[in-house]
């Protein structure tokens, strides 16, 4: 069974994000864990997370993939950013073990503005040796970027760094990593010419139990071009073909696949059927 669906809108709550995932057929989804652009946070509805958790289960809709919200940047030079962000993510790791224990919280590893590559992997791992819990049920997903601006996380090396930077074993066990197809493709990694070659290359420097989830967008623009534009699939430079290669890779097949693409709900919809016509699983 191919595991996909796409962002969620999480305004009305949890329950009416599960109902919205169901109509567009999907059986994971992902969601902002507050506004993407903003900061505060509207308090859990113990009624509306029970009708929630009993509505997935039953639905098997399940490997939520939550994402940290834009303005989180992880290695800000800033001391009020970097607070926020400390903030935001520990209060965000409650809420998923609250509302949704087991699932996934993807992050971006952030924008170093300027201090440089490995002042910013030390921040980002300082901060996650400050936030993350060994008792805690939700994995962290770092995210693999396209390297726009002074974005950290192009290179497999620096979310390996990352990584290694979190010695408690309890703590780095929690640490996964998001493969977002338009990012890899961005950052100079043929996944469309040379699937096999990105997987080794993720295998050796990261190792692929690290690999958890996947965004699949096509990318507006050329291999390497470092942009960040998602495109529909099928419409842009990575094209249809290498990303039906991606849901069927004996590697990627059993992983939940998020669209990110520039549709609205009837857009998704008709990707999340394209897609699961093309599974070979
Ligand atoms: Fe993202
Ligand atoms: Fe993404
Ligand atoms: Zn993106």
């Amino acid at each position: 069974m191919l595991r996909i669906g796409c962002h969620i809108s999480s305004s009305g709550g949890y329950y009416a994000m599960a109902q919205r995932a169901e109509a567009l057929e999907a059986n994971t989804f992902a969601f902002f864990t507050r506004n993407p652009r903003g900061g505060s946070v509207k308090a859990l509805d113990p009624e509306d997370i029970r009708a929630f958790s009993a509505e997935i289960q039953q639905k098997g809709i399940d490997r939520l993939v939550a994402h940290a919200p834009y303005t989180l940047n992880p290695c800000a030079e800033k001391e009020n950013v970097l607070q926020f962000a400390e903030m935001a993510f520990s209060e965000d790791l409650a809420r998923m073990e609250a509302a949704s224990p087991g699932q996934y919280y993807n992050f971006h590893p952030g924008s170093h503005v300027g201090q440089g590559t490995e002042a910013g992997i030390d921040k980002i791992a300082g901060l996650l040796n400050r936030v993350l819990k060994p008792e805690q049920t939700t994995a962290v997903l770092l995210e693999t970027m396209a390297g726009k601006g002074s974005e950290v996380g192009r290179r497999f090396e620096e979310l390996r760094a990352i990584i290694d930077r979190v010695e408690d074993a309890s703590l780095n066990a929690k640490i996964g990593v998001c493969m977002d197809t338009c990012h890899v493709w961005d950052a100079g990694y043929d996944i469309a010419g040379d699937l096999d070659g990105v997987l080794t290359e993720f295998d050796r420097v990261i190792g692929l139990d690290r690999l958890k989830a996947v965004h699949l967008n096509d990318s507006m623009n050329e291999k390497g071009a470092a942009k960040d534009r998602h495109a529909k699939i099928g419409e842009g430079k990575i094209g249809l073909e290498a990303l039906v290669r991606v849901i069927n890779h004996p590697i990627l097949a059993k992983l939940p696949f998020i669209l990110e693409t520039p549709n609205d709900e009837a857009g998704y919809a008709e990707e999340i059927a394209l897609l699961k016509s093309r599974y070979l699983g």
